[in-house]
């Protein structure tokens, strides 16, 4: 028996064990002190009544004899893939039904597509990064290359000619730094990918939380993606399914052999999403769904607004936000981001994620994000105020 051994490349992850080490040490000394935390990467909303009513309804089909399902398909009931095809073709994209695989998550997905790849194709992925797209790859053995996304290029890189890649990832709305490409934007990735026989990835996990229509929520939009992009999306920041599970991809029929490829690997190591989640993501394309989901994602932008409104007024230069839960700022004074960290954590308790954590171009960045409550995102922000604003 011989390991894995690409498993003993993996860095260690420091990046939460050392914020939830800090924490605890600093409220054990101050246990009188109210931390608040920012640095969250999850919803905190509960799911909707639509896709609530809808599991509920599920769960008594399965109750009884005559709408009892076991094995459904493995690659998602028709019912939700239509649901899907119908709000792509909203957006002017338009699908076949046996383009879209559904899942239980944007992040298992995003590391079973490298099933479908050799090792020795060179990965091109951003820095900062979420971490996934990199550790996935090196427990497969394969090359990595960065690209810078900093402060010059709005932490938007564009394709670079001389960099030769094969399988290029990109995460719009970004996480951490809240980033979104145009269409322009996007396009030049296209076209670098199509010139260069190259396969787009693209995270769209965030893509719920654009509001400008000039923005693109899907890389199909794009002239020529379809040649050149699988495209991931989820159901966990749209509609609060971080724990209940419930994402789809999709690999254009004019991606060639990929699409029939993943259906392979699908049936064969997946047996499909619960048919009672599937209807429950089936009720956030229902009319009451969609205006209950709004009103969830209205209370996370306000919320976004709220940090936004206070870094411009204290003066601190932001990306992100807008168009995105994550609000990525620079530290000020030059602070390296640990540093920033811990000068919060003593002085007004409030938790954030230092930018370092993903990537060498986050040193000096540092991520809030908008998914707490109202009163503790109001109560940071004066804090952080009251400690900044009067430097
Ligand atoms: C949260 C997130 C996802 C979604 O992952 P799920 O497995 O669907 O919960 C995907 N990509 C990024 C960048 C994320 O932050």
């Amino acid at each position: 028996m011989k390991l894995n051994e690409n498993y003993s490349n993996l860095k260690e992850s420091y990046l939460f064990s050392n914020i939830a080490k800090k924490v605890n040490e600093f409220s054990t000394s101050n246990p009188d002190k109210k931390i608040i935390r920012l640095g969250i990467g999850d919803v905190t909303l509960p799911l909707c009544k639509a896709v609530v009513n809808a599991i509920k309804s599920a769960a008594d089909e399965m109750g009884v004899q005559s709408t009892f399902r076991g094995y459904g398909p493995e690659q998602g009931y028709d019912f939700l893939k239509n649901a899907i095809k119908n709000y792509y073709a909203e957006k002017q994209v338009e699908l076949d039904i046996d383009e879209i695989f559904i899942s239980d998550g944007a992040k298992s997905d995003l590391g079973n597509i490298l099933d479908l790849f050799d090792k020795e194709n060179t990965v091109l992925v951003p820095d900062p990064v979420y971490p996934v797209y990199v550790d996935t790859n090196i427990m497969d053995g394969r090359k990595i290359i960065y690209i810078n996304a900093n402060e010059e290029n709005d932490f938007l890189p564009e394709p670079d000619k001389n960099i030769k890649a094969d399988i290029i990832y990109i995460c719009s709305p970004n996480n951490p730094t809240g980033a979104v490409y145009s269409k322009d934007g996007l396009k030049k990735w296209v076209d670098y990918a199509v010139s260069s026989n190259a396969i787009i990835l693209f995270d769209a996990a965030y893509e719920a939380f654009i509001t400008n229509e000039e923005l693109p929520h899907s890389i199909y939009q794009i002239d020529g993606a379809e040649n050149c992009a699988i495209e991931f999306c989820s159901f966990s920041k749209t509609a609060g399914f971080t724990g209940t599970r419930c994402g789809y991809t999709i690999v254009p029929k004019s991606l060639g052999k990929l699409n029939k490829m993943w259906l392979r690997r699908q049936t064969t190591k997946f047996n499909g999403v619960p048919y009672i989640v599937q209807r429950g993501a089936e009720a956030v394309f229902s009319p009451e769904g969609r205006k209950e989901i709004q009103t969830n994602l209205n209370y996370y932008r306000e919320n976004a607004g709220i940090i936004a409104d206070t870094l411009t007024r204290c003066g601190i230069k932001f990306f992100g936000g807008k168009y995105s839960p994550y609000i990525w700022l620079k530290c000020p004074d030059n602070m390296s981001s640990w540093d920033f960290f811990d000068y919060l954590l003593s002085n007004i308790q409030v938790v954030g994620t230092p930018g370092e954590g993903f990537g060498k171009n986050g040193e000096g960045f540092f991520r809030l994000t908008s998914f707490g409550s109202r009163e503790n995102t109001i109560e940071a922000m004066k804090r952080f105020e009251t400690l900044i604003g009067i430097q």
